[in-house]
């Protein structure tokens, strides 16, 4: 292989190999001592750190060098190519004289997750050849987030559209029964208050995702965030016979948009009163830690089991979701949380047993305006 031959597959394959084309293009001048400047242990060296799953490969198909990323995906094992489809590749390059590029996936190895590739083999000189496999998996991850997210959004959808129908119908084939149309007409309101709230929900998540509040941000005092929260959470904790409590350290200040912040905290109540019992008693509290804000929401209601608290921030995913319909849930409060946490520079976190309650803490940075007060 000559340091020529590597200088084009710097410019193919870009920064990582662009470096080492440099580096060999510069040594280039000394053209006689080029075969030893690339000795194995240069190529060695240059290719390992590379982030692309990278393998130069010989004439006889050893691995003369490969990226750490490239043992560790999967690509290479030993001294030899891994995947057969990879093997084909290669034989089909050299065959040819030409790359050769296909998407692969390789399958989980030890203590390495799965992974999508965008593989090219490129014939080089002396028979060798170099395959670099681009690492597509965030990409196929995020595509896959997508279009589950549109598929839920669908059904979510379907639901309530499908009894708004179903009752429209039926209050108009009972037009002669006014007390039919009145119960049916009650319910088509509910069915429509909870497509109001689902569409509301969708529309704050995806408004979350595209901006950024901190580029209007302003100081935010936490008590009045926490008054307003419980403010909206008052009547419907009354009515299921739910203690709210609020005890807040005054003059704290994040800094960020009020909105949101209230939006998330009411959520964390709504959810401590919705998945309690007649009788339970919601804390909302705040308080500084570490230099952080924490703003906590406290229940003694049905608990979450230990499975169901790792995915309870995704978007739709319910413990019971005919409990949490029947609260006017839409499965999207603590996403909605986790997205303004986040976006405000903290995060959330949940402590629960089942059967004993759930403390959510949102933690925030302090404001430094706030932190001098
Ligand atoms: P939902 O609209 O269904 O309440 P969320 O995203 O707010 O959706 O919450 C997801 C799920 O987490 C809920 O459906 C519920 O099963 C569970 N959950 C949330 N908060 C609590 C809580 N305080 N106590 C028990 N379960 C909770």
């Amino acid at each position: 292989m000559t340091p020529y031959a590597l200088a084009l597959l710097g410019l193919v394959f870009g920064a990582g190999l662009g470096a080492l084309a440099v580096w060999l293009g510069i040594r280039r001048a000394n053209a006689e001592a080029a075969s030893q400047i690339v000795s194995r242990q240069h190529l060695v060296e240059i290719v390992a750190p590379l982030r692309a799953a990278v393998a130069v490969v010989t004439d006889s198909d050893t691995v003369l060098a490969a990226s750490t990323f490239a043992k560790a995906c999967g690509l290479v094992r030993g001294s030899s190519l891994g995947p057969s489809e990879v093997v084909e590749m290669l034989a089909e390059s050299r065959a040819e004289g030409r790359a050769v590029e296909r998407d692969l996936r390789l399958p989980p190895g030890p203590g390495s997750p799965a992974v999508q590739l965008a593989v090219k083999v490129v014939p080089i000189s002396n028979g060798s050849t170099v395959v670099v496999g681009e690492d597509r998996s965030a990409d196929l991850r995020f595509s896959e987030t997508r279009r589950d997210f549109v598929a839920n959004i669908t059904h979510e959808l379907k639901t309530p559209i499908g009894a708004i129908t179903l009752l429209a119908e039926a209050a108009d084939a009972a037009a002669d029964d006014p007390d039919a149309v009145h119960t049916f007409l009650g319910k088509l309101s509910k069915e429509t208050g909870r497509l109001n709230e689902l569409v509301s929900q969708i529309i704050a998540l995806s408004r979350l995702q595209a901006e950024n509040p901190m580029l209007a941000a302003r100081d935010v005092d936490v008590t009045e965030v926490l008054e307003a929260s419980v403010a909206r959470c008052r009547a419907i904790a009354e009515a299921g016979g739910i203690t709210l409590s609020m005890s807040t350290q005054p003059g704290l200040k994040v800094v960020g948009d009020a909105d949101e912040l209230e939006t998330a905290v009411t959520n964390l109540v709504q959810n401590a009163v919705a998945y309690s019992e007649p009788g339970a008693r919601v804390a909302v509290s705040s308080r500084t830690a570490d230099g952080r804000v924490e703003i906590r929401v406290s229940d003694n209601g049905i608990g979450i089991s230990g499975t169901d608290q790792a995915r309870i921030f995704e978007r739709f995913y319910r413990v019971d979701a005919d409990r949490s319909r029947a609260s006017g849930g839409t499965g999207l409060g603590l996403s909605i949380v986790k997205h303004v946490a986040q976006a405000h520079g903290g995060d959330v976190a949940v402590w629960s047993r089942l059967g004993q309650g759930s403390t959510f803490t949102l933690r925030l940075p302090e404001s430094q305006e706030g932190a001098r007060v």
